[in-house]
């Protein structure tokens, strides 16, 4: 049924109006917590994913939910997009290439799979929005867009700065550096309300190390009792957020008016070295495992260059919403060992 005439239909019964939610890239790491939580807050969620790096067991506490269902497709697929848009009230775009690693590996699906079908869902929303209809976009965003901007601590109104383009690595940021112009340009010109999260690293069960995330590589690798590899000198930092945060982030700023037309860091703002990382999984899992170094040209390729130090400033998101991440690093690192752990015992 069409979701503004189930909202009329139901506006004075005793059951709570339901929003309907797109969710693109839903079966991934990300947007399978994401549908988790809607579906938890009574929304009907519709994920369509083409599965190329996600995959539906992510999905397994939904699936079956009499508000969900999915859609295996991809968002580059315009009829598809078209139909799926018709009856939502929000999208959140969350379908993109994930890692470092497979960006090194194919540039070519990293800068597609990232620009086209952003322009293809903004213009269906644009179609419905002249429709009267204004269905609210999150745009899944990356701090990759920050390039390696030599700041200790990155602002959303800070410049992007690039490597060359013949590192490819640097062709993840600019592609979503494209896809937040295009997004703030559908507002600038249509007032199509949109939403943009700047994602720094986030991590928790789920999430694989095979597109080269640090976390459960290390994790995998501890359990496997193997030696952690930690590439470089291991003095690059990061900060890690517990996906849970993260997506109750999404929500809420999607809940939240005045974050519309808003560019947002979201993740953790407590840096740690990837060294310092490694040494708490050790601690963690087993005490008697080594780390071994290596260099960045091995673990990728000659013209990989790493982003040194990557803190985001959260005061536009502390201002914004109520945020309480409920997770400390050593927290993440727990609940990411013990939900492996799980998983290896069920396979
Ligand atoms: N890294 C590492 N060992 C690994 C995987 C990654 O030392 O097995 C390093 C990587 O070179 C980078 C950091 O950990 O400096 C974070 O890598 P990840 O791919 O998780 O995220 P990034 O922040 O690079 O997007």
């Amino acid at each position: 049924m069409h979701c503004e005439l189930w909202a009329i239909l139901h506006s004075s019964s005793e059951h709570p109006i339901v929003k309907h939610a797109l969710i693109t890239g839903g079966a991934g790491f990300i947007g399978s917590y994401l549908a988790e939580m809607l579906i938890a807050r009574d929304y009907r969620v519709t994920v369509v994913d083409d599965e190329s790096t996600g995959a539906v067991e992510n999905l397994a506490t939904v699936r079956d939910h009499f508000n969900f269902s999915f859609v295996h497709g991809t968002v580059a697929d315009k009829t598809l997009v078209r139909h799926l848009v018709s009856d939502v009230d929000e999208v959140y775009h969350l379908a993109a290439a994930v890692g470092v690693q497979l960006i090194q590996t194919a540039p070519i699906h990293t800068i597609e799979t990232n620009i086209y079908p952003t322009e293809l869902i903004l213009n269906e929303l644009l179609r419905r929005k002249r429709d009267g209809y204004a269905v609210k976009l999150f745009l899944a965003s990356s701090s990759e867009v920050y390039g390696k901007n030599p700041k200790p601590l990155w602002c959303e109104d800070d410049d992007l700065v690039f490597g060359p383009t013949t590192r490819p690595r640097w062709s993840y940021g600019a592609s979503k550096a494209i896809d937040e112009f295009l997004a703030l340009a559908y507002w600038r010109q249509h007032r199509l309300p949109i939403v943009i999260g700047r994602f720094f690293n986030v991590v928790g069960p789920r999430q694989t190390g095979r597109y080269g995330m640090v976390l459960p590589r290390f994790v995998e690798a501890a359990l496997a009792g193997r030696p952690l590899t930690v590439h470089d000198d291991g003095h690059q930092v990061r900060c890690f957020a517990h996906v849970l945060d993260v997506v109750h982030s999404v929500i809420e700023l999607m809940e939240t008016d005045s974050a519309t037309a808003g560019v947002f860091n979201i993740g953790s703002d407590q840096p740690v070295s990837i060294l310092q990382l490694a040494k708490s999984v050790i601690a963690a899992v087993n005490p008697n495992l080594e780390i071994v170094f290596q260099s960045y040209a091995e673990a990728y390729d000659h013209d990989f260059e790493d982003v040194r130090s990557r803190i985001p400033d959260l005061s536009r998101l502390r201002r914004t919403i109520h945020f309480r991440p409920a997770f400390e690093l050593e927290a993440i690192i727990r609940d990411v060992v013990d939900q492996t752990i799980a998983r290896l015992r069920r396979a």
